[in-house]
Parts: structure tokens; sequence; C-alpha cells
């Protein structure tokens, strides 16, 4: 399997290329090259554990990484979850990395049972042992450098930490992430890891680490490498839960189909569904939910993608305009035509708007559709869920439960399977606005946190001094 770019920039690279890549040199995004269509497969596949339908799935996609290899990068991938012992009213017997819970009329996929508690670490857990095989035993090395504004950090510090050959330098902007999410990432003492606390906000953090990548003697010096959610092998860790939830789902509720719903910021979580259904998950609508930072749902409602400006939520990981990965379906959307997508990219650049054309019956998309949920919505949502239910959600969830629950019954009678992206423990706060009662929010990794040794280094909001830090150290 081979790769491209949404910009048809570059000449077909196989997998392993593609990883290390991550953003395509054109400044496209990377795609394979075709989708395998895995119809004939879904039966077989249907009651595999986790770990082996995630080899089944990966080794489609990454056919230059020998089979036995493949299947160690997958198992040690997981090994770092807490498995959740399964429901009893279900088949399957094993514990569960990624459980599907049936509470009030949907049914939640749960992706937080990883390190750091978001759904983030199903990414960063195959992709810190993919950099590392690849890397192999030669003395290479690949120096990750990248901004955040909570989860991503932290995702990509337990994904990367005490790896060969690889360091990761982490810039929060001081004072501005959650404690719980700081004390997630200045607990990880490895000698590969460095917390920088810049005197700063997020954007700042994000225009350093810009300036040191556009700097490519810097960066090609210093073996710069990026972990951002438009690396294809993040989309691809997160294709394998969208099937082992609807395998559960329709375990569960003998349907031959199910829908999503899904909280969505960069748009990376939900594309990883598009592919799912694109090689032949019976998957009858894909719902992408957004917060007050709507970009997405006004696209699909109005066929026009337009800048907006940013707002603060309760839902941080979500509080984003640009969504970096929508180029990808915007090139599936042009039948794959990178004149196309450079044409609509250069009209964003230039106007912050651009438009694409409906299908003709007036849809702009068969499975794909959106919604949004408002805070006032995502707070009643959590609230209402614990009391009638005892289910406790953490706000990105909330915005997609909000969403399928406005959306009624449009999607046949499919159940519904709403994607839960982060354990309410980190999320305290909301979940007192909510309920009345913020440390009702729990969880043994959070509490463990609380009093560990920490590390972290201030540096001035410049980018010659995180440039010198990062110099000095590599
Ligand atoms: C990152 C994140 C999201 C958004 O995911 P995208 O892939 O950017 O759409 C949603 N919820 C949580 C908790 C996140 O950390």
């Amino acid at each position: 399997m081979n790769y491209v770019s949404t910009r048809g920039g570059i000449a077909p690279i196989p997998f392993q290329e593609a990883v290390m890549m991550g953003l395509a040199r054109d400044g496209g995004l990377l795609l394979p090259e075709s989708f395998p269509d895995v119809r004939d497969k879904l039966a077989g596949w249907a009651k595999l554990p986790y770990e082996d339908l995630a080899f089944e799935v990966v080794r489609l996609f990454a056919d230059d990484i020998p089979a036995d290899d493949l299947r160690a990068i997958v198992r040690k991938s997981y090994a770092t979850f807490s498995p959740v012992p399964p429901a009893p009213d279900q088949a399957w017997t094993g514990p569960e990395v990624a459980p599907v819970r049936p509470v009030g009329p949907v049914h939640v996929l749960e992706l937080f049972h990883g390190p750091t508690l978001a759904f983030k670490d199903f990414a960063l857990q195959f992709l810190g042992n993919l950099f590392e095989y690849v890397l192999g035993e030669g003395g290479r090395e690949l120096n990750v450098v990248v901004a955040t504004s909570g989860d991503t950090g932290s995702a990509a510090i337990h994904g990367l930490r005490g790896r060969r050959g690889v360091r990761v330098f982490v810039l929060h902007p001081a004072g501005r992430v959650s404690p719980v999410q700081e004390l997630q990432m200045t607990s990880v003492l490895d000698d590969n890891v460095f917390n920088i606390a810049l005197a700063g906000t997020f954007d700042d953090a994000q225009r350093i680490v810009k300036g040191l990548f556009s700097d490519l003697p810097f960066k090609d010096g210093h073996h710069l490498g990026a972990v951002n959610s438009i690396n294809w092998a993040r989309v691809l860790a997160q294709v394998i839960y969208y099937f082992y939830g609807a395998f559960r789902t329709m375990e569960r509720t003998g349907a031959k189909e199910v829908s999503f719903v899904v909280p969505t910021g960069n748009f990376g979580d939900v594309f990883a569904g598009y592919v799912a259904a694109r090689m032949g998950l019976p998957v009858r609508r894909l719902r992408l939910a957004t917060n007050e930072n709507d970009i997405l749902s006004r696209f699909f409602a109005s066929g026009v993608y337009s800048l907006g400006k940013v707002v603060p939520t309760l839902s941080p990981s979500m509080d984003i305009q640009i969504a970096s990965n929508f180029e990808r379906w915007l090139f599936l959307h042009a039948g794959r035509d990178a004149a196309q997508v450079r044409a609509w990219m250069d009209a964003f650049a230039k106007n912050g708007s651009l438009e694409v054309p409906r299908a003709a019956d007036g849809s702009l998309d068969a499975t794909l559709c959106a919604g949004r949920a408002d805070t006032a919505a995502t707070l009643e949502t959590i609230r209402r869920f614990h009391a009638d239910f005892g289910y406790l959600m953490d706000p990105h969830t909330a915005v997609g439960v909000s969403v399928a629950l406005a959306s009624g019954d449009a999607d046949g009678g499919a159940p519904v399977v709403c994607l839960s992206t982060a354990h309410p423990a980190k999320f305290p706060d909301a979940i007192g606005r909510a309920t009345g009662d913020a440390s009702l929010a729990t969880e043994p990794r959070v509490e463990a946190l609380k009093g560990a040794p920490t590390r972290k280094f201030p540096l001035p909001n410049d980018l010659r001094a995180v440039a010198d830090f990062v110099a000095a150290r590599t």
C-alpha cells in the first residue's frame, strides 16, 4: 500500500516513510492510494479481541512491516491500558480496552482507558512504538517538538517516554492548562521528556513550533519530528475502534448497521470513522458534533467552510477553527482531484472561506453529517445522564451525546454509538458545574498524580530561547 498527497506533489511512498514524513512535503496530507474493501472479512473479524482486530486492520495499510513485528507493535500499544471486564450481557468475554456501554438511548464507546485517560492514547501509544521500530537499532534519532493546550501533550509524552532514539519537547502555555493535564505531563521524569512551560498562550506555543519547523536547516540538522493529528498512523490507529465498537453494538442489539456520533475538533477522529465506512463497515450515519466552535457543523449545513473566531468552552480540545484533517475529506469528495484541493485551499488561505458543490440530491456526503451543542446543552446532558442513568461523562463526550439526542431518530432506527473521548476525572470543574459535585469525577490514575514529583522548564515567549533549549539537548 502506497501513500499519496492531497496536493498531488509527491511520488507514492510506502507506509513507514509516510509515518516519518507526517505532513506531506508539498504541504498536503498523506492518504493511501486506495481503501481495501473488507466486506468479506467482517464476519471473521466480528469476534476478534481488540489486539487481533487491530493487527488485521493495520496490516492492510502497513504492508512494509513483517507480520510478526507488526503483531508485537500492536500488542505493546495496548498493554499500557487498564482493561475493563466485559459487561455481563455480552458474548465477548475478554477484558476490553474499548468497552461499549448501553446508557439510556445511546451506546457509549469508552475510549478513555489509556494512560492519559483520553482517546488520543490509542493513536500515540501506537505511534511511539512505530517510531521506535522505524528508527531501529542504527543509532538514528528523532526529536519530537509539539505545542499543546492539554490532551495532545500528555498523550504524546506517555507515548514517547523512554523510547530509544526519541526525545520529546512539549510546549504548554504556563498556567493555562488544567491542573490534571499539567500533572499528567510534568510528573513524567524520563530523561527523554522535556516539558517547556512557555510564558505565553497556546497560540504563541504553536507559532514557535511552526517557526522551528519552517527553519529547514534547523529542522533537518536536529532531526525534528511531529506527532500532530495529521500523521496518517494516528488516523489509522483510530479506524480500529470503529470496527470494534460497531461489532460489539451489533452483537448486543442484533442490528445490521450502526450510526456514530463523534465529538470533533481537528476532524481526525471522525475521519477515521469515514475510512472505516469506506472500507465497508456498515455505517448508516457518521455524525460529527461540535461545540460553539462550529466551523464544521456550519459547513455540513451550508457547504461553506469559513473561518470564525475561537471561543473557549468546557470542551477545550474541540476549541478549534481550522480542522487540520478536513483536507483529507475534501480530497476524497473531489474524487481524488489534487488540483481541485489546491484551488479550494488557496481560496481558504486567501479569503478565510471555501465552498464545495453539493450532490444532485442536495447533500454534501451520503454518510457524514453534523450537529452542534452549546454549553447549556452540554451541562444539561451531563446532569441528566448522571441523574437518570448513574452515568458520568466528560464535557467532550457530552457534546456528542447532546447532538445524538437532538437528532432524534434521524438514523432510521440504527443503534447510535457515541464516542466517549475523555474520562470525566480530567474535567472536574465541568462536572461540578453540571452536577453540583466536582468530587464525583475520580479515577485512580488521577489520584496517584497528586503530590507526585514534577519537572518543567520555564522559558520566555521567544523562538530563539526555545531553539537554543532544543539545540542544547539534541
Ligand atoms: C482531541 C480531542 C477531541 C477532538 O478530536 P479530533 O480528532 O481533533 O477531532 C475530542 N475530545 C477530546 C477529549 C480530545 O482530546
